[in-house]
């Protein structure tokens, strides 16, 4: 089924290291389109734009969408709220994502590289979202697109080579709420991330469509209706953001952790013979410790795949793309 977008309200030209923060209402589509030959990384960021404090987080989708979200990913907020942010409608395999390295930041270009003033992303990312009186702390972990980089198997990070983008190749983001999007053109040019050149980006920006409110909707239905992200600031214990920068603690105050304190309860469990002879010999190939480990681990592992209740929430529903 094809995806009717709006009509197109907004389309500007980010510069090489620069960036913009631009409001992206639900429903609307925020286009971002390789201008020039030899693949030109995005660093992006995203904010509720009515609450500041709920922002994309890319740290809380690894074990979700991998290290590399792609298109039919779902983005989201980060907990408590959780909530699904950002669907990816188009995204072309020439565009290398990546959610494991943070934005370079001027510290590294001084570090590793002796340049006291470079460009850098945390820096750009900051000057955008300085518009709407945000300070640099609250530049958060990006979402890298057209980055390719790559770990080895000890975690080490490195750029593998050329960023595969391609003039025109374009990356569609769905707004499952209002956002404030921040994308901006990272000036790396000591390493392949942008191909050892700075380029420009287009940004384009989508009405809400009749079809991309009711994508939205239904995202939100699917992915952002669990009891755990109903939560909202009201509900916090602590909901006044805190203004003044020391820390103190709150005179008299008691924690109160879920479930705590943990209760124990202990039971007998009959084992007849023969099942305790396989469950000595399941101890001997090295599962579990002691007979009652291995008990623990084989119930809750079949709890775990025939019992639990699951639902797959971070892919846009089929039958639209
Ligand atoms: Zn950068």
């Amino acid at each position: 089924m094809t995806l009717n977008y709006g009509s197109k309200r907004l389309d500007l030209t980010l510069q090489p290291v620069s960036g913009r923060a631009l409001p992206v209402q639900q429903g609307e589509i925020l286009r971002l389109t390789q201008m020039e030959e030899g693949g030109q990384c995005v660093d992006f960021n995203a904010f509720n734009l009515h609450d500041h404090k709920e922002h994309m987080e890319v740290g809380a989708i690894r074990s979700t969408t991998g290290f590399r979200p792609k298109k039919t990913d779902i983005i989201f907020s980060n907990p408590p709220r959780y909530r699904p942010m950002l669907g990816i409608i188009e995204m072309p395999p020439t565009c290398v994502t990546d959610i494991l390295g943070r934005a370079c930041h001027a510290t590294l270009f001084e570090a590793r590289n002796g340049f006291e003033i470079h460009t850098n992303c945390q820096d750009t990312l900051a000057e955008c979202i300085a518009e709407y009186g945000l300070t640099p702390d609250d530049v958060h972990a990006s979402f890298n697109i057209w980055m390719y980089t790559e770990w080895d198997s000890a975690g080490r990070y490195r750029n593998p080579g050329p960023n595969p983008g391609r003039k025109g190749d374009h990356v569609d983001l769905l707004a499952v709420f209002d956002i404030l999007a921040v994308p901006a053109t990272c000036g790396s040019d000591v390493v392949p991330t942008n191909n050892y050149s700075l380029k420009p980006i287009q940004v384009e920006v989508y009405e809400a469509s009749k079809d991309t409110s009711n994508l939205a909707s239904r995202i939100m239905a699917r992915a952002g209706s669990f009891r755990n992200q109903q939560r909202v600031p009201k509900d916090f214990r602590v909901s006044k953001i805190r203004a003044e920068r020391e820390l103190e603690p709150v005179p008299n105050f008691k924690h109160h952790f879920i479930n705590y304190p943990l209760r124990d309860e202990y039971f007998e469990v009959d084992i007849p013979e023969r099942e305790y002879d396989i469950i000595k010999e399941i101890l001997r190939t090295g599962f579990g410790t002691d007979e009652g480990d291995v008990v623990r681990r084989g119930v809750m592992g079949w709890c775990t795949v025939h019992r639990a209740r699951s639902r797959d929430w971070a892919k846009i529903p089929l039958g639209w793309l």
